[in-house]
């Protein structure tokens, strides 16, 4: 077998499929002491079931999908993949105009003549629709047509197979911090916190909330002490641009993470960002 240290550098480590932009990135990968990760797609597979389908009294659930499924229809936010999914129906595309997504609270579109929100608490807010809390724990996403609540759908994503095992060898690393955002709701985040046991973990949070928690992080920072910031969608670009070093999920990610990222890895495992500090670490000569 070849020993590692020939995997060592740049070279060595996009052979292993983590590709460094530069060897600064390397240098700031091997002092890096808080792992801040967004969590969908990140942590967890970004590949969400439907588990529940609440129409209110009236409607009947494949309605309820159906207008959800047309109004994501242009999305290719993991939610909307997996409520386009869980729809048997074919998507009917002349029904639909003026569609507007939302990021961090959802989509907005007119269906059947109709203006449809698909989104979280925020999106119901923000357009003064009609909506209630549930209190069962989950993404909850809500519906509702022409400001009426039509009801809501509960979908639910799970960790990623190596995600507890990365944490605990960051820990083991020296790493001080492993933090989670995320735009989901609390009760999730707490869930997928404990699971993975980390440090810390704020949820509810929209991409500019993102980018101001790093932006703390890093006025908070000990001396040479760097700041990590792993995601993949399309808003979280600001944030891989504000970390000392961004990492880009780089099977799923957005072309725009990916291009606004220092490091991208090509495999989606979180184990890979524990791999890519390894060889940094090895590279720069400080004990692992
Ligand atoms: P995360 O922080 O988990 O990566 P996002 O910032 O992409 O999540 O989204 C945060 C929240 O905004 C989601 O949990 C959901 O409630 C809502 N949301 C975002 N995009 C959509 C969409 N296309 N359809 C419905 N809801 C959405
Ligand atoms: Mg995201």
């Amino acid at each position: 077998s070849v020993p590692l240290s020939f995997f060592g550098g740049i070279g060595g480590a996009s052979r292993l499929g983590i590709l460094v932009k530069g060897s600064n990135y390397l240098e700031q990968l091997a002092h890096v002491d808080t792992v801040v990760f967004d969590k969908t797609g990140t942590l967890t597979s970004g590949t969400f079931n439907v588990v529940a389908v609440h129409p209110e009294a009236g409607i009947d659930p494949d309605s309820l999908l159906s207008y959800a499924a047309h109004a994501e229809a242009y999305s290719d936010h993991p939610i909307a993949v997996s409520i386009k999914q869980a729809y048997a129906g074919e998507i009917d595309r002349s029904r639909i105009k003026d569609v507007q997504e939302e990021s961090g609270h959802g989509v907005r579109a007119v269906v059947d003549e109709k203006i449809v929100l698909v989104g979280n608490d925020k999106l119901m807010a923000a357009h003064e629709s009609a909506w209630h809390e549930c209190d069962l724990v989950g993404t909850i996403l809500h519906v509702s047509v022409d400001r009426t609540y039509a009801g809501h759908i509960v979908i639910a994503d799970v960790v990623k197979e190596d995600a507890a095992q990365t944490i605990a060898e960051l820990h083991a690393a020296g790493v001080k911090s492993c933090i989670m955002l995320t735009g989901d709701r609390r009760d999730v985040a707490e869930a997928v916190a404990t699971e993975l046991g980390l440090d810390e973990v704020h949820a509810q949070l929209l991409p500019e909330d993102k980018v101001n928690a790093v932006e703390r992080l890093l006025a908070n920072e000990s001396d040479g002490a760097k700041l990590a910031f792993v995601g993949d969608g399309i808003n979280d670009a600001p944030v891989l641009m504000r970390a000392d070093v961004g990492i880009a999920m780089g099977a799923m990610g957005s072309d725009a993470a990916i291009e606004a990222a220092d490091v991208v890895l090509m495999d989606d495992k979180p184990s890979n960002i524990a791999r890519a500090m390894r060889i940094a670490r090895k590279t720069m000569r400080i004990v692992w």
